[in-house]
């Protein structure tokens, strides 16, 4: 099989930074920092970063790296303690990490991205505004390979193991590699289970997700879209690309990201590993005018405009309602 190593590799290092995450999200209190876009940035963002970082660079030193943290603010001496707590964590996860190992393999993520040769995306903490809050959070790693994501892996530590029980057992971990299928495995546990998206097979019936910030999405335009398709039951908001794996596992069947605003590029690591994970659980992922996501362009998917993701059978009738309501 293809991509094993891969695969073993981009697991264990994911693994590695939820534990490191779910360490600090027990313990958030000023762990965080507002970055230039105004984004919060935590103590755990850049820690899983250098965890995920570090790995692949062993393993696979030739392969560069698409982050989207840079050390460039832990190395500002007012933000010393910040860096401190940061070298603290990783070297609990990996104690071959002094801080100056740490501040390079952060650094290590500063890759253009392109269309030839391999590379891999991290997003070391998608969806920072729901782990600030104590809610849902990614761990999102993908390998890119001309221009094609090939295998993603997603680290949910807070997604419960059902939806229906969001008081039981948490912490699922997904993974896919092109042709090979979708799988969960419960963090901590050795096994994984096939996936598959929900076989619901009208766009009325179906459960849909989109995010909690409005900032991320428009949400009035999702209300609308969602009463063009005849969906009577609220949306279910979730940070991060959790969004993705609940499709992927079959408990949602449409998931949103309509613009908010022209300009906008969403981000590689925003999408990568859950765009694969979605597609090999039998699910369809585009833009909103119907164009498959665009990975092969550098950091961003700027020729593309929002996110539509369903389980595949209705695909084109969500899009028609989608052009009928940004009409
Ligand atoms: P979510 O948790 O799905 O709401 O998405 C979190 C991600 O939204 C972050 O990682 C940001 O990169 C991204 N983001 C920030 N601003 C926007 C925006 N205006 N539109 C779409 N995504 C955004
Ligand atoms: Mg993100």
């Amino acid at each position: 099989m293809v991509y094993q190593r891969e695969l073993a590799v981009a697991i264990d290092a994911v693994i590695k930074a939820s534990a490191l995450c779910d360490r600090v999200q027990q313990r958030l209190a000023g762990a965080a920092l507002s970055k230039g876009d105004k984004s919060p940035v935590t103590v755990a963002d850049f820690g899983a970063q250098a965890v995920v970082s570090a790995d692949l660079f062993a393993a696979f030193p030739q392969d560069p790296l698409v982050g989207e943290e840079d050390a460039d603010m832990l190395r500002l001496a007012e933000n010393a303690l910040m860096a401190d707590r940061v070298v603290e964590n990783v070297a609990a996860i990996n104690p071959d990490l002094d801080r100056e190992r740490t501040l390079t393999a952060i650094d290590r993520g500063t890759y253009e991205g392109g269309p030839s040769g391999r590379h891999w995306t991290l997003d070391p903490i998608d969806g920072t505004k729901g782990f600030l809050r104590g809610d849902q959070y990614a761990v999102a790693l993908a390998l890119i390979e001309d221009g094609e994501v090939v295998l993603g892996v997603l680290g949910c530590p807070n997604l419960p193991y059902e939806m229906s029980q969001p008081a039981g057992t948490r912490g699922s971990l997904f993974f896919a590699v092109k042709g090979q299928g979708a799988f969960m495995m419960h963090i901590g546990e050795t096994t994984h289970t096939p996936i598959r998206v929900s076989r619901v097979g009208s766009a009325k019936a179906a459960a849909f997700v989109e995010s909690v910030e409005k900032g991320h999405t428009n949400q009035s335009h999702s209300a609308r879209v969602a009463q063009r398709l005849g969906i009577e039951v609220p949306p279910v908001r979730i940070d991060s690309q959790c969004k993705y794996s609940v499709v992927a596992r079959g408990e949602a069947a449409i998931y949103l990201r309509l613009p908010t605003r022209p300009g906008y590029e969403e981000k590689i690591w925003d999408h990568a590993a859950g765009v694969i994970v979605v597609e090999e659980a039998g699910g369809v992922v585009t833009d909103v005018s119907g164009k498959p996501l665009d990975f092969s362009i550098g950091r961003t998917l700027r020729d593309n405009k929002g996110v539509i993701v369903t389980n595949g059978e209705f695909h084109s009738e969500v899009l028609a309602a989608v052009r009928a309501v940004l009409e």
